[in-house]
Formats: C-alpha cells, structure tokens, sequence
C-alpha cells in the first residue's frame, strides 16, 4: 500500500509522529474476513491514514508494519476519485469505516480526514460511515454537515483490560460520557467490545461496562450497532511480544490456532464471553443490534445469537443502516 517509505529510524518509532507518504494502491478494499469459516460483517474499509499514537499491547499494527509512526496519505484526491467512480453504479447500502489500520479520530486535529471523508460521502443517500476510536477526541467533527449520516463507533473494555492493555487510550468513564455527547451532537454511535479478553472476573465487569453503557445513553435508539470479538490474533504478534518478555498477559489463558490462522480462545470460552453479554444487554435493551465480529455459525449458534440473523449478519447490518439512513 505505501510507496517506499523513505521513513528515518527515529520517526519510525515514534508513534505520535505524522509522515505524509503517496499511496499507490486501492483506498477501498472489503473487510478481509469473508472466508475460512467465518461470518463476515461486509464492512467496506477506507484508508485515508494509517496508525496511532496510542498504544494497545494487543494491536496487531506493530506486528503488521515496519514502523510504528502515523501516516497521512497526501493523496486524498485520488481517494476521492476512486469512492466517486466505484459508488456510482451502487444503489444498496454501503457501510464504511476508516478503522480498521489505525484510530480514526486520534489525530484528526491535525489531519482532519474524518471530516473530509464525512463530507465525500454525504451526498450518497444510502451510504453510512463510521469512525472507531479509543479517544475522547469529537470537538473536530463539529463542522460535519449531516452528522445523522455518520456513526461514531467506541471501543470499549472494562476498566482492569484498559489499565492493563491500552496505554494512553481514554478511560471508560471518559469514552462513555462522549459517547452521550456525540448522541447530543446528532451522531448515532456504536460500541465495540473487541477484543474482549478472559480473565478472573471477566464476567461480572463486562456486564457491568453493558450496565454503564445504559446509565450514560438515555435513548438506546441513537445506538447503531454493538460488536463482540474474542481476543484472537496472528501468532506474528506473540512472536513480537516475547522478544520484549511482555507475552505473558496476552497469551496466558488456553489458545487454539482457528480456521484463519489466528490464535483465539477455545469455543467453549467464546461461546460463554458472547452468551454473557447477549444476555446483559437484552435486560436492557432487548432491539439492540448486537453482533458477532469473525466467528463460525457454530458459535453464533451456541452463544444464542443465530436468532438475530435470519437473513445472514450482512443483512442484519444493512437493514439496521437503512433504518438510520431513513428507509424509501
Ligand atoms: S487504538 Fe487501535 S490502532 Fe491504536 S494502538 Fe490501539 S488497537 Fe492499535
């Protein structure tokens, strides 16, 4: 994707570093988790940056890339071009997001791609985007025109994983109560727990971040959708952890290599973290569209979410878009 990063040593390991690099590639690309076995969402992942000056032990980036700076891609007009030309013989609902190399909304101070990616999509009646972020960082997205067409999406854990795990990220408390802004704003929002983790009293903190959830958002409605994913990942990241000795808290629990090659936590595990908390949030709020991110249709049966995809998870999605895009 990046043209010959002519990046110097020190810049590439800093990650609050912003370089401005040419992309020669696709913007574009469908999320990559339409085989081996799993459901996909049908997300459409856009890349207008990469990177983050955040850091998540679990991050899969630092495993992934040669260095761990940002990049903004200087090229936005072709971006631009290649939306414009794949969109226009389009009418179904397409669902984007801009998170899926990096925090969307971390350094939109200084790159503002958030809102120009907003604005590029906001003539398309029947398509949505999201931004996904671990940052408080909203007061940017202020000069977005129709705000009802976006979703700001929040990742979320339970106070002891974001301790542990996510150095320099937002406390819970503090992403929740932006979640209630962003609502006040005219977004809609989605939460995201991903990854979730096992641990000694996972389950009674992570119904009690689904009960948090509902104490900060007065009107569920304003709620796009919610996503659960056991922590799982490419055994290059374990490699990478264990040469620094900072594997241990990451891939203590017990680990099968799944379908795709990624190590994730045993299936009866999986099913008992979704079942968990498909069970908080219908006490709370029973039409939430909640859902899956890569499992196998043998979890989704067994954590008894099968029943909310009839048609399959990208029509689940989709119809949920319609709804907020206003149905014809
Ligand atoms: S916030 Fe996202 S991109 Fe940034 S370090 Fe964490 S997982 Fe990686």
């Amino acid at each position: 994707m990046v043209d010959t990063p002519l990046i110097d040593k020190e810049t590439a390991a800093d990650r609050s570093a912003i370089v401005r690099l040419h992309n020669k590639g696709e913007f574009w690309k469908p999320c990559p988790g339409t085989t081996q076995g799993y459901l996909c969402c049908g997300y459409q992942i856009l890349t207008p940056s990469t990177g983050c000056g955040m850091y998540c032990k679990y991050c899969i980036l630092q495993a992934y890339f040669p260095y761990q700076c940002q990049i903004l891609f200087d090229n936005f007009d072709d971006l631009e071009k290649e939306v414009h030309s794949k969109l226009s013989n389009r009418s179904e609902v397409v669902r984007f997001g801009t998170g899926e190399f990096g925090d969307s909304l971390y350094s939109e101070n200084k790159t503002g791609v958030a809102r120009k990616i907003a604005e590029l999509l906001e003539p398309y009646p029947n398509v949505i985007v999201e931004f996904k972020t671990k940052s408080t960082n909203i007061e940017p997205l202020k000069t977005i025109r129709k705000p009802e067409k976006v979703i700001i999406g929040f990742s979320l854990n339970t106070p002891t994983m974001i301790e542990r795990m996510e150095s320099g990220t937002a406390p819970l408390e503090q992403r929740l109560k932006t979640a209630a802004q962003c609502i006040e704003m005219g977004f809609y929002v989605a939460f995201h727990f991903d990854p979730m983790f096992i641990y000694k009293n996972w389950e009674s903190e992570y119904r009690n971040v689904v009960r948090n959830i509902f104490k900060k958002i007065s009107d569920p409605t304003r709620i796009a959708w919610v996503s659960m994913g056991g922590f799982r990942t490419m055994p290059a990241l374990k490699n990478l952890l264990k040469q620094k000795n900072d594997h241990l808290n990451l891939f203590s629990g017990e680990m099968i290599t799944g379908m795709d090659g990624k190590l994730r936590y045993f299936r009866p595990l999986r099913t008992a973290l979704y079942r968990a908390m498909a069970q908080e949030f219908e006490i709370h709020y029973p039409e939430i569209t909640l859902y899956l991110c890569m499992e196998s249709p043998e979890i989704w049966k067994d954590s008894g979410m099968k029943k909310r995809i009839p048609d399959g998870l990208v029509r689940y999605l989709d119809n949920r878009a319609q709804v907020i895009l206003g149905a014809p």
